[in-house]
Formats: structure tokens, C-alpha cells, sequence
């Protein structure tokens, strides 16, 4: 063995001692340093010959990279929907580095069903029926993706077509149709070689970003056979969520595929007050949710639930003659993308396990009242104008005279040593968003905001 790897392990104890001391201290400084660093990139060394071991690279990352890392697992990190790590969650990840296992097959541990059970868990915090079968994949895009892969077999299926055998080129014109699809569902069909074009954009409600069900009905009518709907609960925007009975209710006249991208939305069913906002889920063929959210575990994780596992074993399954068959109970490897890959569901099983589905409500419900109370604060400064009622956990807003992109962004970089904010327009209007989603925000963190943002409002315009 290395000289270098026998004092690593001769010493292991106390290196993953001080390691754990060093992820506490990175933790600590969440509260206090800004939550964008300035970035003085250290200059690029050569590949190390001879190595330094763990201590001294210890010494390193947190000397020259620790301090360039953004404040994401903190409390006002509030950009995109991103969410920290529940401190089980936390050890369930390190536990998973140390077991390093791969769940591909049940040949050689309970991996596997470790995932099963985790995924059955997840299915009843958001309310799914038992006919909901899932596996973890990396995240939202790959859940996204891996529902629209079994879509496309389905609809392989009615037009006599096995697309898992003669190609995407047999299937002929696709029709995916949604009112306000995600970024990444352009990206799941360029990849499936249904192509980005499929995707049809239903118009949505008045002043919302809902699809409107009987402009969804005229599509279907109009597209010749069976198509994909993509329906949306919880948009990014605005957190607006598609009227799923309705759309499920479609089915009685026409045939499609429903899948429902509820990335961060399904968390919605959680809290009482909110949870019929996705009423109706259970009727999907195919769900998205994304775990690294609002689950809070580390990234990346998300989970894709289907009631369609023949069709889905007929996309992905990996026939070796060193694997198991598919049987009953197929494993993972014949259920997404990835072979190998790692035991992703630990960190999920811990950090539920640890706080249950009350620990996890209790995040969803004081996340959503940080929203709220940011909304009002936002109603209540003369500068800003809330763009869209605040209905689960994000806000967004603008200036209330002369919104542009560039002045928006001075306002997001006023903020940054106490928030992270990102832009967006909605309804041609550029926005700023503040998604709360991390399991340690408080209404602190919330006044904390507000004040910044009336300081920055009430700075003086630099001079030209
Ligand atoms: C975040 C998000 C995605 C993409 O998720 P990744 O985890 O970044 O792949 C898809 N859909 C919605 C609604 C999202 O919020």
C-alpha cells in the first residue's frame, strides 16, 4: 500500500473526527458570511505527484476553497427552489460514502430493497396509492425524463409500435402538451429524440400560470390519437398548480398519458391548508418529485414514481448474464437510466425516519409562513410590487416603477451578503423570486430580508 494511504488509515479515526469538526465549522459560518462570496479563485496547481494525504488536503480546500462556496444549505439562500440537509440526512449521505454501496442488484446486499422501502414511504407522505411504484434517480430533470421515456412506449403501444426495440423514429409526430412546463421538460424530449418541438404550450388561465382545462380539451381534440400531458403542480414562477381532477377527468373522452412534474409541489400535501392543491395526483401515470428540495436532503436526489412498470422495464432494463432476472420485483438497474449508481435512498431514509412525517410538515408549514410573511412585507414597501399571490412558498415580486432586468440584478447584488435571490420575468415582467424551501429558515431570516430590501431601495441611484 501507498506510504501516504497507510497513514490514512493507520490514523482514520481521528481524520474523520476532524473532519466531522470541519463540516460543523462550514455549517456554523452558514449564519454569518455573506451568501454569495466574493470569488478570489486560487491560481490552477499542477496534478499533484506526490500526494499531501488527507490532513494537509484538509488544510487546503479549507483555507483556499471553503470561504468561495455559496451559503446554498443555509437559511437565506433563497434562489431557485433548493433546500439544505436535515442533520439525519446529513449522516445518512456520509454513511453512504462509507458503505459505498451499489444497488443495481439484489445479488450481494439489502440495498435494494432499502430503496424499495424508502420509495414506499415517500409514495404515502404524498399520498400515494400502492399502484405507484418508483425508483431515485439524480433529480427532477431525470424523473422528468424518465416518466416521458415510458410515455413514449405507452404511446409506442397504441399505435402498435415497440419503441424500446424499433427506435423513437418509428413512433411518427409526438404531441406533448403543457401549460407551463419546467425548462427541463424541453431537455427530457431532446434527449428521448422526441424532440423539443413536440412540446405544444396550452394556454393557461387569466393572470395565472395554471393550464386552462378546456383550452388543454380543444388540444387534445385536435391532436390525432392519443398524446402526453404534462401537468404541473408547483410552477417555478409563481408556484402555480395545473387543476389535476380536471385534467384527470379529461380521460373519459380522450386518450392520453398523464404525467405530473410536482418537483416541490407534492410537498404541498403535507400541510392541511394546502394539501388540495394536489388532489388528484394519485391519478398520474407518471410523477415527478425531486428529494434534494424540499426533502432536504443533500444533492443530488429525486425520486419517479409510475403505475406503468411493465412498460417502464421495457425502456430501461439491462439484460446481463451476471444480473438478476426482472421477476416480480425487478431491480433498480432495470428501472432508469443509470447502472450502477449510489445508495441514494439512505439519506431520504434517515432524515424521515429521524423526523417523520411531522418533522417534515413542520418544515413545509413554517417554510410556507416565511412566504407569506415575505409577501406582506413586500405589499408593505412602497417600491415593490408582489407579482402573483404567494400560494405555497415562493415570492415573487418587482419594482413598483421602471422594472428592468439590469436594474433588478443591482437589487439581487445589493442583497447578496444577506440573501441570494434569482431573476425571472413573469408575464413579460422581469422578477426577482425568493423560494423558501431549507429546513433552518426562520421569520428571522425573513425580517432580515425585508430590512436589506428596504435599505437597498432606500440607497441613493449611483451617480451616472
Ligand atoms: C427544480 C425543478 C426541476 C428540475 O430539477 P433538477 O433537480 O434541477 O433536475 C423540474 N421541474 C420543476 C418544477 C422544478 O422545480
Amino acid at each position: 500500500m501507498h506510504p501516504r494511504l497507510a497513514a490514512d488509515l493507520a490514523r482514520l479515526p481521528d481524520l474523520l473526527r476532524t473532519v466531522g469538526l470541519s463540516a460543523n465549522d462550514l455549517l456554523g459560518r452558514l449564519h454569518e458570511q455573506p451568501v454569495v462570496p466574493p470569488l478570489h479563485l486560487p491560481g490552477p496547481g499542477p496534478l499533484p505527484e506526490e500526494g499531501a494525504g488527507l490532513a494537509e488536503a484538509l488544510t487546503e480546500f479549507t483555507r483556499e476553497w471553503a470561504p468561495l462556496l455559496s451559503a446554498s444549505a443555509g437559511p437565506r439562500y433563497l434562489g431557485f427552489v433548493t433546500g439544505g440537509v436535515t442533520p439525519a440526512a446529513l449522516a445518512g449521505d456520509w454513511l453512504t460514502a462509507a458503505a459505498d454501496q451499489n444497488p443495481t442488484s439484489a445479488l450481494d446486499g439489502a440495498g435494494p430493497e432499502l430503496e424499495r422501502r424508502t420509495v414506499g414511504w415517500l409514495r404515502e407522505l404524498f399520498g400515494l396509492g400502492a399502484a405507484h411504484e418508483g425508483a431515485f434517480v439524480s433529480g427532477a430533470t431525470m424523473s422528468n425524463t424518465v416518466g416521458l421515456a415510458i410515455a413514449r412506449e405507452w404511446l409506442g403501444e397504441r399505435r402498435g409500435v415497440t419503441v424500446a426495440e424499433e427506435g423513437t423514429a418509428a413512433l411518427g409526430r409526438v404531441r406533448v402538451l403543457s401549460g407551463s412546463p419546467h425548462s427541463s421538460i424541453g431537455k427530457g424530449l431532446s434527449l428521448l429524440g422526441l424532440g423539443r418541438a413536440s412540446l405544444v404550450q396550452v394556454p393557461v388561465l387569466p393572470c395565472r400560470e395554471a393550464v386552462d382545462p378546456e383550452a388543454l380539451e380543444r388540444a387534445l381534440a385536435g391532436a390525432d390519437g392519443p398524446a402526453i400531458v404534462v401537468a404541473n403542480a408547483g410552477t417555478v414562477n409563481t408556484v402555480d398548480f395545473d387543476d389535476l381532477r380536471a385534467i384527470a377527468a379529461l380521460r373519459e373522452r380522450h386518450e392520453f398519458w398523464l404525467h405530473v412534474d410536482a418537483a416541490f409541489g407534492a410537498f404541498a400535501a403535507l400541510s392541511p391548508d394546502h394539501a388540495d392543491l394536489v388532489t388528484g395526483l394519485d391519478a398520474a401515470d407518471s410523477i415527478c418529485v425531486d428529494l434534494h428540495k424540499w426533502l432536504n436532503v443533500p444533492y443530488d436526489s429525486a425520486v419517479q414514481f409510475t403505475r406503468h412498470r411493465r412498460l417502464q422495464t421495457r425502456v430501461f432494463q439491462n439484460a446481463a448474464a451476471y444480473l438478476g432476472p426482472l421477476g416480480e420485483t425487478p431491480d433498480p438497474v432495470h428501472l432508469t437510466p443509470e447502472n450502477s449508481r449510489r445508495l441514494r435512498a439512505l439519506a431520504a431514509w434517515f432524515t424521515l425516519r429521524a423526523y417523520g412525517r411531522d418533522g417534515h410538515r413542520e418544515i413545509v408549514q413554517r417554510n410556507t409562513a416565511c412566504a407569506h410573511a415575505l409577501g406582506r412585507a413586500v405589499e408593505a414597501i412602497p417600491g415593490l410590487r408582489l407579482l402573483a399571490p404567494v400560494r405555497l412558498n415562493v415570492v415573487c415580486f418587482t419594482l413598483a416603477e421602471d422594472p428592468t432586468a439590469e436594474r433588478l440584478a443591482d437589487l439581487a447584488a445589493d442583497l447578496k451578503d444577506d440573501a441570494f435571490l434569482t431573476p425571472t420575468t413573469y408575464a413579460g415582467v422581469p422578477a426577482l423570486r425568493a423560494a423558501f424551501s431549507n429546513w433552518r429558515t426562520t421569520e428571522a431570516d425573513v425580517h432580515r430580508l425585508t430590512e436589506a430590501l428596504r435599505n437597498a431601495l432606500g440607497r441613493p441611484a449611483p451617480a451616472p
